[in-house]
């Protein structure tokens, strides 16, 4: 068992998604939905936006053919202010932006560019019809189709309140419960006893969770002890749409979640050809989808954004790791395990046509401060021992991103 192969880290990826369900939907409030997977794709104008002609700047309402000219003021167009005067041959009305056009007026002469004295307004250019007029529809017409991004962004949310919508049907966030293994594990704030350390990945992955869209439910650290781990895992399985533990899946003693799955459950594979990562284990309990991640903290986050940042997105719908990517080049030699796929934490800067990346502090996968003040991780292939300058890699730019 010890020298399962490696499983390629794409063909591990596809058979983990294909476990993803995709959760159903519920309907918020337009703000409620900040950041969330739109259910909604696409949307029917319904009426035009906006419903009516109006000015899209200060300025005077008038028919291009009596400029230039001198023209009598008859009154005034403010918005939400109600219908205008209506505009004959020889008049102007005053209108603000926004405001509705009078009836019988084709443009609208910036103030800038009149003026105005004893109830009259001059305008000494010629005005080309329909100039500053915002047509009824000019955003949006009746009947058009109009195709929505997949997360509700501010942007999404001002065309959906455009066409008078108040709420919106998004993606049920997937409940994934985390639970950290160990005997050597003191929760964050408790003071250590010997041979201690603190749960760093418990908080840490569920700010992941939260941040890739999920809805953590928080359960406290396992020992390491068989029956308790499958009881607490059988537990979480039952209440969560996901599971993701971390520790307790190499071939120590004492690491009991991999035999867990193969006695209570399935276990899919659990040695993937990522560095660091190597023990991942993913199978299914009572049904719902259980990871392993490795126990190192950077390991466990870093195979978090491989594997469980996707799943849960497929959950909602949407594709991918949500993260961009840049071409960058390195200007150090940084070595690898050549049997499998690295991802370096690195500062990546420069230029947009050159950027540079530079390790962010030692490559060890418990060490989490390099990973806390990175910015990227640098991908370098299987079969390479090495990154080296003067080749390009990818990057996986680590912004902060909120789905
Ligand atoms: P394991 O995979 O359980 O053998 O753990 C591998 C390494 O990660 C050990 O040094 C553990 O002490 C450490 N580790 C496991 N879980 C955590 C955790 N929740 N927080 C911080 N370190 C951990
Ligand atoms: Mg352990």
């Amino acid at each position: 068992m010890t020298d399962a192969p490696l499983l390629d880290p794409d063909e591990a990826l596809a058979r983990l998604l294909r476990r993803a369900r995709l959760t159903g939907a519920e309907t918020v409030t337009l703000v409620d939905a900040t950041g969330r997977a739109l259910v909604e794709r696409e949307l029917l104008a319904e009426v035009d936006v906006p419903g009516f002609a109006n000015s899209a700047m200060d300025g005077y309402a008038l028919r291009a053919a009596d400029t230039p000219g001198t023209l009598a003021l008859v009154g005034e167009s403010a918005a939400g202010r109600g219908e205008p005067p209506a505009v004959r041959p020889g008049t102007a009305v005053r209108i603000m932006t926004g405001a509705p056009l009078p009836a019988g007026a084709d443009a609208v002469v910036p103030v800038e560019e009149a003026s105005e004295a004893d109830g009259a307004v001059t305008i000494p250019g010629a005005a080309q019809a329909g100039a500053h007029v915002r047509p009824a529809g000019h955003d949006l017409r009746a009947g058009e189709r109009v195709a929505l991004p997949p997360l509700a962004t501010p942007a999404a949310i001002a065309l959906l309140a455009s066409l008078g919508r108040y709420v919106v049907a998004v993606r049920r966030r997937p409940r994934v419960a985390v639970l950290s293994t160990g005997d050597e594990l003191a929760a964050a704030g408790t003071s250590l006893a010997a041979g201690q350390i603190h749960d760093a990945n418990g908080p840490a992955l569920g700010a992941a969770v939260i941040l890739a869209g999920g809805e953590l439910l928080a359960l406290p650290p396992l020992p390491d002890e068989p029956v308790a781990t499958a009881e607490a895992l059988r537990a979480a399985a039952a209440a969560a749409d996901l599971v993701v533990t971390s520790g307790g899946v190499s071939v120590g003693r004492h690491d009991h979640v991999r035999a867990v799955l193969e006695a209570h459950g399935t276990l899919d594979f659990w040695r993937i050809a990522v560095q660091p990562g190597k023990p991942l284990a993913v199978g299914q309990l009572d049904g719902t989808t259980v990871i392993g991640l490795p126990g190192n903290p950077v390991s466990a986050l870093v195979t978090f954004e491989l594997f469980v940042r996707p799943f849960i997105r497929a959950a909602l719908g949407l594709e991918g790791d949500g993260r961009t990517r840049a071409s960058v080049e390195v200007d150090e030699r940084m070595t690898k395990d050549p049997a499998r796929r690295a991802y370096l934490r690195v500062t990546v800067d420069g230029e947009a046509s050159r950027l540079v990346a530079r390790p962010s502090g030692g490559q060890g996968s418990a060490q989490v401060r390099p990973l806390a003040s990175a910015n990227a991780l640098l991908v370098v292939p299987e079969g390479e021992a090495a990154a080296v300058p003067g080749r390009r890699y990818e990057a996986i730019i680590l912004d902060l991103v909120m789905t």
